[in-house]
């Protein structure tokens, strides 16, 4: 019993964390079957200029494990994803299918200029062949690069800022963008930014959320704006839900909104009614 066992004992045998060690352990098992199973499916989030016409997609993956029916969040299972390695193959279907979606899109209307966005984890892009991988898959599907956007996040340069630099050079004779997602939650430094040959950053929803309301917020998302600019970035709102935070946004000249002011994710064929 854990009270007689007394101090600097750990309590193996707490219900309540064998409760969350089983559930962990049983979605991992799922999720290592869900590639094969074919459970995966990209929702698709519309990307819009301040006066709301499309200039893109954010891809989003969903997963709907096939013994419940019901919906995962990402929240949910991209950390265990991550921390289990699945990310590595998962990532790999999500960009060839956003690829597959790109093309198909391209073909339909060649004329049309739209930027599809994947997100890719910092596990994936630091593996070795990471970018080999993708120009294959480039290939493959037929899509052209210069649509392609890859979203990574902050924790994509804590390792070695010189190998991230040269990964993102060779991106850019592919013709393939980055974005920095989740700016300003995480570590990256104004220093690095300045050394990233990126072409955008995406605000975290965070302050956007209270932008109207937090004098603080309405200042960082100012100060982030006006130095992406400077940097010569494209800036990107993500979790735009109001008109009075799209109002501010445009106030301080913010290039991209995305939110469900706009739209919410959605599967293909309901997005398409955007591209038409
Ligand atoms: P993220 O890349 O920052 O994506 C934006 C998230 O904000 C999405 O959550 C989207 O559904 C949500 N969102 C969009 N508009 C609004 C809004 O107006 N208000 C609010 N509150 N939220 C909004 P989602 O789809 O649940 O994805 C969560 C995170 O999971 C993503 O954050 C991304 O980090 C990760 N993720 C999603 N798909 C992938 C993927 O294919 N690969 C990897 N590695 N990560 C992914
Ligand atoms: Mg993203
Ligand atoms: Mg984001
Ligand atoms: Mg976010």
């Amino acid at each position: 019993e854990a009270k007689s066992a007394g101090r600097n004992t750990v309590r193996f045998f707490n219900p309540e964390m064998q409760h969350k060690v089983e559930q962990r352990a049983k979605l991992e098992t799922a999720l290592s079957k869900a590639l094969e199973q074919k459970e995966f499916l990209l929702y698709y989030q519309p990307q819009v200029n301040h006066h709301g016409e499309l200039l893109g997609a954010e891809a989003l993956l969903r997963w709907v494990p096939s013994d419940t029916g019901l919906m995962v969040s990402p929240a949910e299972f991209i950390p265990l994803a991550e921390d289990t390695g699945l990310i590595v193959p998962i990532g790999y279907w999500v960009i060839e299918t956003a690829c597959r979606q790109l093309h198909d899109w391209q073909q339909q209307s060649p004329d049309r200029l739209f930027n599809l966005a994947v997100n890719i984890s910092a596990r994936q892009f630091h593996q070795h062949d990471f970018v080999q991988r993708l120009q294959e898959i480039v290939h493959s599907t037929g899509v052209n690069p210069s649509s392609l956007k890859l979203e990574l996040t902050e924790t994509v340069v804590l390792d070695d800022i010189g190998y991230v630099i040269d990964r993102l050079h060779e991106l850019r004779t592919i013709g393939i963008g980055t974005s920095m997602d989740d700016f300003g939650t995480g570590y990256s430094s104004l220093s690095y930014l300045k050394r990233l040959p990126m072409e955008q950053i995406k605000i975290d929803n965070s302050f956007v959320r209270d932008i109207a309301h937090s004098a603080h917020d309405s200042a960082i998302v100012r100060a982030i704006i006006a130095m992406g600019h400077s940097l010569g970035l494209q800036v990107v709102a993500e979790g735009v839900e109001t008109e009075e935070q799209r109002a501010y946004l445009e106030k301080y000249q913010c290039d991209v909104y995305q939110g469900y002011l706009f739209d919410k994710p959605m599967p293909v064929k309901e997005f398409e009614k955007w591209l038409n």
